[in-house]
C-alpha cells in the first residue's frame, strides 16, 4: 500500500518547527527564515515565487506543503472607517476580524475561536456558544489576510485579541500565533503592540505570566463584586474577582506598562457611584488603567447602555480615586463590528452544548 505523508501546513508552524520539518526532508534548516520572510514579510504563498530557494526545495514545498489562508467572503466599511471582514476557513466555518484605522494607531481586532464558550450575558458572540478553536494558522492568517487586503504589510499596526472567542480558552494555539507574529523573520511585531483580552481564566493567566512572548494584558472585569460579576461573566463562579486581582498583582509587567481593566457599562447594573468606589478600592495599588465600554446594545441582549452623563460621572469618580480611565469609543456600530457584536449566523450551538464545553 502506498503511504503518503500528510500535507504539511506551513502556516501552522513556528520557525523552529519549520526548521525541523525541512531537516527531516533533507533540506538545510536556515531556509526556514527565508520561507518565513516570504509568507509573513512579503505575503507570498506560492512556493514557485520564492525565488531565493533552490529548485528542489520549491518543488518539495509545492508537492508536500500548503500554506492555508482564510478567504475573504465579505468586507464592510463603517462610516467611521472601521472595516469588518468575514473570513471563511478551510472547513467552511466563518470568523470575523475588524480593522480600526485610528485608536489612535491602526489596529487589527482578531478572533481566537469560532464562537465562544464564556457566555457573558451582554455579548452576542457568547450567544453562539463555542463552535471550535481556531488553529495557529487561522489566527495568524487573519493578520496576513487583513494586512494584504489593506496594503499594510509594511505598516505598523497593533493587534488586539478582542474579536470572537476567549484567547486563554485556546491557549496553546494563541501563544504559538503570538510567537509567529513576534518572530523577527515573520511580522517582527513587538509584543507591546499586541493586547490579549481575557475574562481571566486563572490557571491560564498564571501560565501567561511565564511566557517568553508576553502581550499586554486586558482583563474583562465589568464589576467589582463576585455577586455582580457572577451574573455577567459565568466563569467568575469558578475564578472570582479577588483571585483575578491577586493574579494581576503578581503579573510581571514591563517598564511603564499597565494592566487594562475593561468594564462594559450596563445601565442600572454596574454604573452606580458605589460601583465606581468599589472598583477604585479593588484596583488600588495596581498598575492599571480602566477602559469603560458603554454597552453596544443589540436585540437579545437584556441590558441598556447608560447615558453619556452616567458614563462621565463614573469615569470622574474613578479618576478622583486616582485611577487612570478612558472611555472606549464605539467603532463600526453601523456594520455590527463593535465590541460584542461579532456573531456569525448559522453557526450557533445549543445552550446545552455550550455548557458542556465550558465545564
Ligand atoms: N473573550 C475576551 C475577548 C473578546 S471580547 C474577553 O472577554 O475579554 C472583547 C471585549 O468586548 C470584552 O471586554 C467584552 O466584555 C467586550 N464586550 C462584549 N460584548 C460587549 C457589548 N455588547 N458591548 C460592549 N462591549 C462588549
Amino acid at each position: 500500500m502506498l503511504t503518503r505523508q500528510p500535507t504539511l501546513d506551513l502556516a501552522d508552524l513556528e520557525r523552529p518547527a519549520l526548521e525541523a520539518a525541512l531537516e527531516a526532508r533533507g533540506h538545510p534548516r536556515f531556509h526556514a527564515g527565508q520561507i518565513f520572510r516570504w509568507i509573513y514579510g512579503r505575503g507570498v504563498v506560492d512556493p514557485s515565487a520564492m525565488t531565493d530557494l533552490s529548485r528542489e526545495l520549491r518543488a518539495m514545498l509545492a508537492e508536500a506543503c500548503t500554506i492555508s489562508t482564510p478567504a475573504i467572503m465579505q468586507r464592510e466599511k463603517s462610516i467611521d472607517g472601521t472595516e469588518k471582514f468575514l473570513l471563511r476557513l478551510a472547513d467552511g466555518r466563518l470568523v470575523e476580524s475588524v480593522f480600526i484605522p485610528d485608536t489612535p494607531s491602526m489596529t487589527f481586532c482578531i478572533s481566537t475561536q469560532v464562537g465562544c464558550a464564556m457566555a457573558c450575558a451582554f455579548c452576542l458572540t457568547g450567544k453562539m456558544g463555542l463552535v471550535r478553536n481556531l488553529s495557529t494558522a487561522e489566527i495568524v492568517g487573519q493578520v496576513r489576510v487583513l494586512a494584504d487586503a489593506l496594503h499594510l504589510r509594511d505598516a505598523r499596526f497593533n493587534i488586539v485579541l478582542m474579536g470572537m472567542g476567549e484567547p486563554l480558552h485556546n491557549y496553546d494555539e494563541t501563544m504559538k500565533a503570538l510567537r509567529i507574529l513576534a518572530d523577527e523573520q515573520g511580522f517582527a511585531m513587538s509584543p507591546r503592540r499586541i493586547t490579549l483580552s481575557t475574562v481571566g481564566i486563572l490557571p491560564a493567566l498564571e501560565k501567561l505570566a511565564r511566557e517568553p512572548v508576553m502581550p499586554n494584558l486586558a482583563i474583562s472585569l465589568h464589576a467589582p463584586t463576585d455577586v455582580q460579576r457572577g451574573a455577567l461573566v459565568p466563569i467568575n463562579r469558578k475564578y472570582g474577582v479577588a483571585d483575578i486581582v491577586e493574579a494581576c498583582k503578581r503579573f510581571p509587567l514591563k517598564r511603564r506598562s499597565r494592566i487594562t481593566f475593561e468594564y462594559v457599562m450596563l445601565s442600572g447594573v454596574n454604573d452606580r457611584a458605589e460601583d465606581a468606589r468599589r472598583l477604585a478600592k479593588l484596583l488600588a495599588g495596581l498598575k492599571s488603567k480602566v477602559n469603560l465600554i458603554p454597552l453596544n446594545a443589540a436585540a437579545g441582549i437584556p441590558f441598556e447602555r447608560p447615558s453619556d452623563e452616567t458614563v462621565d460621572r463614573f469615569a470622574e469618580t474613578l479618576a478622583e480615586h486616582g485611577l487612570t480611565v478612558s472611555v472606549r469609543k464605539s467603532r463600526g456600530r453601523d456594520i455590527r463590528a463593535a465590541c460584542g457584536q461579532l456573531i456569525v449566523e448559522g453557526q450557533k450551538r445549543s445552550a446545552g452544548q455550550q455548557l458542556a464545553v465550558m465545564m
